[in-house]
């Protein structure tokens, strides 16, 4: 299985990215932030305690994200697919090494974390923009985004760290076209 973590601060292109790279190499998209809107929509118990942390720019406590994570992963065999492309996850390094074991008893790993590089001012820039379409409250307020970049530097940087230690991690630059930076995604998956 080709597994695959796309990381990168919020605004960064993932979701753009991972939904391209899921057509392309016939991938499993798991996007924890899509998870966890959907249960938000569907007003789970879930969704309802996910939501005070989401909407004051926190992280979601790990064990409420690992939980949900847990069955999708059995979903690659049942749909066909030769791997999957985490978005949005892990964002703790205990996430990480949830997932590790989870891929473990599947006798299974990550192959490569691609961390997409983009500067502070182009991220508040890009999730203001996508603000004014989305819908997403999260992404209309300034404060609300500086509370989840400084999440980012602090609780998620530590992840690529994590993968760094087994020489997982290969930076991309996150600015150009989007299909610039498809091609330089593609061509890292390709030669691994
Ligand atoms: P972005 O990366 O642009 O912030 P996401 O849709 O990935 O957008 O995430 C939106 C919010 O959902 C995050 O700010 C966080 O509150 C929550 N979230 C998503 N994934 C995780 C995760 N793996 N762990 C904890 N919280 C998460």
């Amino acid at each position: 299985m080709i597994n695959i973590i796309l990381f990168g601060p919020p605004g960064s292109g993932k979701g753009t990215q991972a939904a391209m790279l899921k057509e392309h190499f016939n991938l499993l998209h798991i996007s924890t932030g899509d998870l966890l809107r959907a249960e938000i929509k569907n007003e789970t118990t879930l969704g309802m305690e996910a939501k005070k942390f989401m909407d004051a720019g926190q992280l979601v406590p790990d064990a409420i994200v690992i939980n949900m994570i847990g069955g999708t992963v059995d979903e690659v065999n049942q749909k066909n697919k030769s791997g999957i492309i985490f978005d949005g996850f892990p964002r703790t390094v205990a996430q990480a090494e949830a997932l590790d074991n989870l891929l473990a008893e599947k006798n299974t790993s990550i192959k490569c974390v691609l961390s997409l590089v983009v500067d502070e001012e182009e991220l508040t820039k890009r999730i203001l923009e996508r603000g004014k379409s989305s819908g997403r409250t999260d992404d209309q307020d300034e404060a609300t985004i500086k509370k989840r970049v400084l999440e980012y530097r602090t609780k998620t940087e530590p992840v690529a760290n994590y993968y760094a230690q087994h020489n997982l991690v290969k930076e991309i630059k996150g600015i150009g076209s989007i299909s610039e930076i498809f091609e330089a995604l593609k061509n890292a998956i390709e030669n691994l």
